[in-house]
C-alpha cells in the first residue's frame, strides 16, 4: 500500500483517533480524511495536514460522504465514556451501532477499501465471569455465551458479529480488537467522560494543589483491572489491521492491578499520601478484569508492553499542565 492512499480515521477529534491520525501522518501519509461529530475546536488533536470533516456518523448519507475514494478506514467513532457514563447512558451506547452499520454499508458499496478497522472492547466478555477480583485473564472464547456489559457492551458484540458477516458475506476486509481501557495524554479527563487512570490523575493533582489530601476512589479499590498505553495500542491497531487476523483479538496489557494500586503508584508520582474515602454507591463495574494474551503472543509475538508506571508518569504530566492551563485562564 503506498503512502499516498486514502485513509479514513472515524472519531479523530477523539482520544485514539487524534493519536492514531498524528501517528499515520507521522509514518509519511498523505491523504488523510479525519471526521468527528464534535466542532474542530473541541478536538484532542487536529492535523492541520489532514482533511478534517466534521459530520454526524450516524448518518448514511454522511457515512457515503466521508468513505469516497478511501481504501482503508478506522472506525473509533463512538459515543462513550468510563464507567459512570456507560452505566447511566445506556441507550445513547447503543446508538452507536448506526456509526458501524451504516460505515459498514458505506464502505462496502464504495467497494474500494482493502480494510476495515473496527474497534471492540472488553466489555464484550461474559459478565459471570468477571465477578472476582482475583479474576483469571478473558481469552477470547469468553464472550459466549452472550452476556456482556449491558448497553455500551451489546452494541460492540453486535458491531463485531456485524464487521464478521460483512466479510463473509460481501467481502469487505474487516478487522477488530477488543481494547481493554486505553490510556494516555490527549484524552478526556475531566466532564464525566473520563476512565479510571485519568479521573485519578486528575483528583491526586487537584487534591495536591488544593491542599485538601483527601481522595475519593468509587467502589471499594479492590477492583482489578489492566491499562494499555496509547502507543502500544496503536501498534496493535496498525498491525492486525494490515495482517490476516480475522478472529477476535484482546488487544490489552496483561499488568493487572487493583484500583487501589493504581492510587497508590500515581500518589508516588505526585509524591504525596492522600486519605482515601470509598464511595461505594458510585459505579464500579464488573470485579476484576485482566487481557489473556495467550493469543496475540502466538499471533504477533507481542504483546502491549509499556509499564503502567512509565505510561502513567506521562499521562500524570499532561494532565497536570492542562489544569495549570486551565487554572491560568489561557
Ligand atoms: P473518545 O470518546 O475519545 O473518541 C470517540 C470520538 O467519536 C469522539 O471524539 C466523539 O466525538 C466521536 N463521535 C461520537 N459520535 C460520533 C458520531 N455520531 N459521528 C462522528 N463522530 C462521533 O473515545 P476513545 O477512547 O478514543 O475510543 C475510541 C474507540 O475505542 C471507541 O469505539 C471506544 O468504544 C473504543 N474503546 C475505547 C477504550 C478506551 O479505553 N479508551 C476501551 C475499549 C474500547
Amino acid at each position: 500500500m503506498t503512502k499516498d492512499q486514502k485513509i479514513i480515521v472515524c472519531g479523530a477529534g477523539g482520544f485514539i483517533g487524534g493519536h492514531l491520525a498524528a501517528d499515520l501522518l507521522k509514518q509519511g501519509y498523505t491523504n488523510l480524511r479525519c471526521i468527528d461529530i464534535k466542532p474542530t475546536s473541541e478536538w484532542y488533536q487536529l492535523h492541520p495536514q489532514a482533511e478534517n470533516v466534521v459530520a454526524d456518523l450516524k448518518e448514511l448519507s454522511a457515512c457515503r460522504a466521508a468513505v469516497k475514494g478511501g481504501t482503508k478506514l478506522f472506525n473509533l467513532a463512538a459515543d462513550m465514556g468510563g464507567m459512570g457514563f456507560i452505566e447511566n447512558n445506556k441507550a445513547l451506547c447503543m446508538l452507536s451501532v448506526l456509526i458501524n452499520t451504516h460505515l459498514l454499508m458505506a464502505a462496502k458499496e464504495e467497494g474500494s477499501f482493502e480494510r476495515f478497522f473496527y474497534a471492540s472492547s472488553a466489555c464484550v466478555y461474559n459478565a459471570d465471569k468477571q465477578t472476582h477480583e482475583d479474576v483469571t485473564a478473558l481469552k477470547e472464547s469468553d464472550a459466549y455465551p452472550a452476556m456482556p456489559e449491558d448497553g455500551y457492551g451489546w452494541e460492540k458484540l453486535f458491531s463485531e458479529r456485524m464487521c464478521r458477516h460483512f466479510r463473509e458475506d460481501y467481502g469487505l476486509a474487516t478487522r477488530f480488537v477488543r481494547f481493554h481501557n486505553v490510556y494516555g495524554p490527549h484524552g478526556t479527563w475531566d466532564g464525566g467522560r473520563e476512565k479510571a487512570p485519568a479521573a485519578v490523575c486528575r483528583k491526586v493533582i487537584t487534591a495536591k494543589l488544593s491542599g485538601k489530601h483527601t481522595i475519593e476512589i468509587w467502589g471499594d479499590g479492590h477492583q482489578t483491572r489492566s491499562f494499555m498505553y496509547i502507543t502500544d495500542c496503536l501498534k496493535g491497531i496498525q498491525t492486525i489491521t494490515d495482517s490476516d487476523i480475522i478472529e477476535p483479538l484482546n488487544l490489552g496489557s496483561s499488568e493487572l492491578v487493583s484500583i487501589n494500586q493504581l492510587v497508590d503508584i500515581v500518589e508516588k508520582i505526585a509524591d504525596i499520601k492522600l486519605d482515601r474515602q470509598y464511595n461505594l454507591k458510585a459505579p464500579k463495574g464488573v470485579n476484576g478484569r485482566n487481557s489473556d494474551n495467550t493469543r496475540i503472543q502466538e499471533l504477533l509475538h507481542w504483546e502491549p508492553n509499556t509499564r503502567l508506571r512509565d505510561g502513567m508518569e506521562k499521562t500524570y504530566r499532561w494532565i497536570y499542565d492542562e489544569i495549570m492551563t486551565k487554572k491560568s485562564g489561557k
